[in-house]
């Protein structure tokens, strides 16, 4: 079974989103397998988002993913990566797809409510880098 790994970030966190995406989480059939509600250093956010080191907004992204907590989730399905990426929704909340998280519960660009894993390599990295193997339990 396909596993990936997403955020719940902390414009979501903060408005009491929680159990609302876990709801469409879980009712679109991914089953969580890990998952931990906790503050993130800036060094803890640079590492994660190290592929976007060198672009404009990275400064921002990484000091607004340590303003609150967030939640970090494992889960999984059958093309769970390419099925979370659907059900998040576009990047940007004004680009995204009715129905989509994004598009209901974003507030822009930046505080854009989830994250998810692009590929299975991204998954893979984004799983170990916040989970141990004991910690996932399918
Ligand atoms: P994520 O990786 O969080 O799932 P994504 O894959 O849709 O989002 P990326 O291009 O990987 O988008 O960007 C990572 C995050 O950086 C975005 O989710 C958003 O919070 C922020 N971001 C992306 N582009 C911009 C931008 N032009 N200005 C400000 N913030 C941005
Ligand atoms: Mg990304």
């Amino acid at each position: 079974m396909e596993k990936t790994f997403a955020i719940i970030k902390p414009d979501a966190v903060e408005r009491n989103l929680i159990g609302k995406i876990l709801e469409r989480i879980e009712g679109n059939g991914f089953r969580i397998v890990a998952m931990k509600r906790v503050l993130l250093t800036l060094p803890v956010a640079q590492g994660f988002y190290h592929v976007h080191k060198e672009r404009p907004f990275f400064k921002d992204l990484t000091e607004y993913m340590c303003t609150g907590p967030v939640v970090l989730l494992v889960f999984e399905k059958e093309g769970a990566i390419k099925a979370w990426r659907e059900l998040m929704g576009a990047t940007n909340p004004a680009d995204a797809d009715a129905g989509t998280i994004r598009k209901d519960f974003a507030i822009d660009l930046e505080k854009n409510s989830v994250h998810g894993s692009d590929a299975r390599d991204t998954a893979a990295f984004e799983i170990s880098y916040f989970f141990s193997q004991t910690e996932i339990l399918s």
